[in-house]
């Protein structure tokens, strides 16, 4: 990952089977630091010469905020300070918050009776153990009163939809919107690996942080939420349908391959800069409709493999659908390209 005059460019290295490292075949190194050594004296095809290294300046790496938490994640709710307010979801208040005055954190806040405070700590016992570079890590829990508190990494860019709706593609490159595709699908092969299933991928529940990081949020939250009593499952207003597997719709069948076809919608998003999929339909004609094989067309600009990726992610057969496995060496081998083809225009068709 290079910075060049604030933008993101992203190279790979690569290692021929009998040793030598490169970026590009026309010139090979026997060692990664001779490699790096080379491209910070000189450009050399890439967009700038190496600098610096990368200041990582992300959310702190704790597993949990104290050795207190480790275990006993509940933590007293006078030691976090909420400073300002982030945003607003269907389920409570969102708050940039700073624990202990010393660790910047988000802090969600649910709205009173929103759900069970001990169906909750259940399913937050789980996603304490999942821990993953491209998932947001559960910090702690404040349960003993409501409004429960809900305590997480801190992401500066907020959600992904909004971030990219903010751009429209103003500073975003294509290869950027490969990168984060490609994020939001290592997180969910973690999950796939763990048979842990999200219920509710879509770019709203995926956190931006600096230099274009992602990382998907809110996995599980959705099954305490969407308790069956609660939730009017065909009702528009509250489920999202549009994110969801005809599968979901009919028989309410949640696997990790309804979260493929959310993924296939979230690519659409992220193709769109974070456009309302089926922007012609209501939400009462896509619960009539998709199941019955109304698909989405090509997005304008879109190149046809990642059309083709989507239309994969929406098959009608759950088990043909690909893993998330699979959809993410697929979304990292584009940056196998040669160098120079790079952010070509050619992709593009
Ligand atoms: P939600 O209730 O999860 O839909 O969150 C509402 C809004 O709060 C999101 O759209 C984000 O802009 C913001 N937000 C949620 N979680 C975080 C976080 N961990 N870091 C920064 N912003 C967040």
């Amino acid at each position: 990952m290079v910075l060049d005059n604030g933008r993101v460019k992203h190279y790979k290295v690569k290692k021929l089977d009998n040793g030598p490292y490169f970026v590009s075949k026309t010139r090979t190194f026997s060692t990664l630091k001779t490699l790096v050594q080379h491209y910070s004296e000189q450009a050399d095809g890439l967009c700038v010469r190496l600098g610096e290294p990368c200041k990582k300046n992300e959310a702190p790496q704790t597993y949990g905020l104290s050795y207190n938490t480790v275990d006993q994640w509940e933590i007293d709710r006078s030691t976090i300070k909420l400073l300002r307010k982030l945003g607003a979801g269907q389920f409570g208040e969102v708050f940039e918050g700073l624990w202990n005055g010393t660790t910047s954190v988000a802090v969600k806040t649910l709205k009173n009776g929103s759900m069970d405070a001990e169906d909750f700590l259940r399913e937050a016992q789980i996603m304490k153990r999942l821990r993953h570079a491209k998932l947001i890590q559960l910090y702690a829990v404040c349960t003993m009163e409501e409004p429960i508190y809900i305590i997480t990494e801190l992401m500066k860019n907020g959600s992904l939809l909004e971030y990219l709706q903010k751009d429209k593609g103003s500073t975003l490159s294509f290869s950027d919107q490969i990168e984060m595709a490609a994020q939001v699908a290592s997180g969910m092969s973690f999950l796939e690996l763990q048979n842990y299933i999200h219920r509710d991928l879509a770019a709203r529940n995926v956190l931006v942080g600096e230099n274009n990081i992602c990382k998907v949020a809110d996995f599980g939250l959705a099954r305490v939420f969407m308790n069956e009593n609660v939730y009017e499952i065909k009702d528009g207003t509250k489920f999202p349908v549009r994110w969801t597997a005809p599968e979901v719709i009919r028989y309410n069948k949640f696997t990790i391959k309804s979260d493929v076809w959310s993924f296939g919608i979230l690519l659409y998003e992220i193709m769109t800069f974070g456009q309302m999929p089926y922007p012609t339909m209501t939400n009462y004609q896509v619960i009539q409709q998709v199941p019955e094989g109304h698909r989405m067309s090509c997005p304008l600009k879109c190149p046809k493999f990642m059309y083709h990726m989507m239309t994969e992610c929406w098959n009608g057969k759950e088990q043909e659908r690909p893993t998330f496995e699979t959809l993410l060496w697929r979304l990292e081998d584009y940056f196998e390209q040669d160098v120079s083809s790079y952010d070509d225009a050619n992709n593009f068709h």
